[in-house]
């Protein structure tokens, strides 16, 4: 059985494999690295589309 590295979409095969489903560790930390970033980035969005925060919150 093989699998498809979610990074750079090389085979992998499944069996045995210390980093799957990703071909390498290389692979598994830029995936790890590429969630981080969309984490860290969203609140920074809300920031600049949100003009004034909700006074409902603050009641
Ligand atoms: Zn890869």
């Amino acid at each position: 059985m093989t699998v498809r590295c979610p990074t750079c979409k090389a085979p992998v095969v499944w069996k045995d494999h210390p980093y799957r489903p990703f071909c390498s560790e290389r692979c598994r930390l830029a995936d790890l690295g590429r969630w981080f970033r969309e984490d860290y980035r969203l609140p920074a969005e809300e920031d600049e589309s949100g003009d004034a925060p909700d006074p409902e919150l603050f009641q």
